[in-house]
């Protein structure tokens, strides 16, 4: 029979965010034990990052993406003395700043790793966690095969699962021209040239598929439909402090709206792009979003992310170019209009729309339909047995936003009760966002990072690992 194998912290899920916990809780508490549960060939990459398209770039300068919070220019002197990103021609922007392929970023965070690894520090275990219990004060943790793992804290950072198709989609059954989720290996291949591609979303992904179809040679019609039709939006040609102070926002939302509205205006007759004062929302988000009503944050999500998305979440200028290029050509058109119909046959997919605002229906006959609405955060719950087992069991709920997982303010998952139970279960990054407002880009995934990896210590200091680092220190 094989041995139970004990740790003092598991993290679930080792990409950038679950790695991030890894790497500070090393760094703050040297003798405990950690093991991270990640599928993937080395930690730090995750989804986003583990990615080998080389036309996927990151989608915000290089000096803003940092394992390390408070020091933004950590991954560009890695770039600059690693000569990592050397050979990409391209990876200059139009606005003069760095925009590395994902993999180089994912080549940074395993390098951070890797070191902890080696020296024993960290327990890569490559496999998925199957089940995640609570037996004899200490999580049981199984990957389904081999005696189960022990720890006495556990960190989920599982973030972002596969999207959901439109449910419009089951009428074409299991189509193969129809690739649900691209960033599965080979999604894109075999697309001829000439294919005219019909992709469902307009936002980040969807500028991730064009630009890869762009870089394998495709040259053929691409017609991108979402609801209102937003395309996410690119950088300012040059950088601007963030403007605007929303610290202190006034309910009810729509109070908190017309004053960003107002906001916008004094920075454009101050001649400010909207970057600055976005970025100022996205800054200064973690402070205010507590300070609003849950019904107040509900209207937001609701009536305003899909607006907020396309604005805060920007495009590399690289990929920018390429959208540009294909709009002005007319091989991109982008459509506002809700999908009516998929009707599939043996020459191709007939996909049925309505534009936005108008009653009659177009019929475009795709080669090949791609999906990129995203992933399906609304259901993580039920996305993984594990989760569903959690939540099945009462341990976890989801948030009142349908964003992910409910958490308290040190980031505990909430239980059914509403409470942190005995509070060895936490969540890092995305999946706790309906509690800090904006927790998707890197520069706050990092910083979430660090705030678990706190609170963890701090858990630890009540059950001997702080002495246990006290004695080592000496
Ligand atoms: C395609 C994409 C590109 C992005 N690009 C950028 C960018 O350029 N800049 C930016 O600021 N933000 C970007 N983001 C936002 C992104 O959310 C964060 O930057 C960050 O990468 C989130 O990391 P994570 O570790 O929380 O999640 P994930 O990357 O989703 O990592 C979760 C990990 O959990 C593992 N896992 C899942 N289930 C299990 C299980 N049962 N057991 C064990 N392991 C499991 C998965 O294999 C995965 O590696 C991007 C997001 C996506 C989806």
């Amino acid at each position: 029979m094989s041995e139970i194998r004990a740790f003092d912290i598991a993290v679930v899920g080792g990409g950038f965010g679950g790695a991030a916990v890894a790497y500070h809780l090393a760094r703050l508490r040297p003798s405990a034990s950690i093991v991270v549960f990640e599928p993937r060939d080395f930690l730090g990459g995750g989804l986003a990052y583990d990615d080998a398209d080389p036309a996927h770039r990151i989608n915000v300068p290089a000096t803003r993406m940092s394992l390390i919070p408070g020091d933004d220019g950590h991954f560009a002197r890695w770039l600059e003395a690693t000569g990592a990103g050397r050979d990409d021609p391209d990876i200059i922007g139009r606005d003069g700043f760095l925009y590395p392929r994902r993999a180089v970023f994912g080549r940074y965070g395993a390098s951070h790793l890797d070191p902890l690894i080696r020296a024993g520090r960290v327990t890569h275990i490559k496999a998925r966690v199957q089940s995640l219990d609570r037996a004899h004060g200490q999580w049981s943790i199984s990957t389904g095969s081999g005696a189960p793992f022990r720890a006495r804290i556990t960190v989920l950072a599982t973030t972002h699962p596969a999207p959901e198709a439109p449910p419009v989609l089951a009428q074409a059954g299991a189509d193969p021209r129809i690739v649900g989720d691209t960033l599965a290996p080979d999604a894109l291949t075999g697309i001829s040239p000439d294919a005219q591609v019909v992709i469902l979303g307009t936002g980040l992904t969807m500028a991730d598929v064009v630009a890869s179809l762009d870089r394998q040679g495709h040259t053929g019609p691409i017609i991108a439909v979402s609801r209102r039709g937003l395309r996410s939006r690119g950088h300012a040609t040059s950088a601007a402090e963030p403007f605007g102070d929303f610290t202190d926002p006034a309910p009810p939302a729509s109070q908190f709206l017309r004053k960003i509205r107002q906001t916008l205006h004094e920075a454009n007759a101050l001649g400010l792009s909207w970057h600055s004062v976005i970025d100022a929302v996205r800054g200064q988000a973690q402070v205010f979003w507590g300070k609003l009503s849950p019904r107040d944050q509900s209207r937001i999500v609701k009536h305003l992310r899909v607006y907020w998305d396309v604005h805060r979440f920007r495009i590399a200028p690289q990929v920018e170019d390429v959208l540009n290029r294909r709009t002005a050509s007319g091989s991109l058109r982008v459509l506002a209009a809700s999908l009516v119909a998929v009707k599939p046959d043996a020459r191709h997919i007939d996909v049925v729309v309505r534009r936005r605002g108008q009653q009659t229906l177009e019929t475009i006959a795709a080669d090949r339909v791609i999906v990129t609405t995203g992933p399906a955060h609304h259901k993580i719950l039920s996305t993984q047995p594990y989760l569903a087992a959690l939540s099945a069991a009462g341990r976890i709920t989801a948030d009142h936003l349908g964003l992910g997982i409910a958490v308290d303010a040190d980031s505990r998952a909430l239980d059914a009760q509403g409470t942190p139970g005995d509070g060895t279960l936490l969540v890092a990054g995305p999946l706790a966002r309906a509690r800090f407002g904006e927790l998707m880009g890197l520069p706050q995934v990092s910083e979430h990072a660090l705030r678990v990896a706190e609170e963890v210590s701090h858990l630890l200091e009540t059950s001997g690992v702080a002495a246990r680092d006290a004695l080592e220190v000496n």
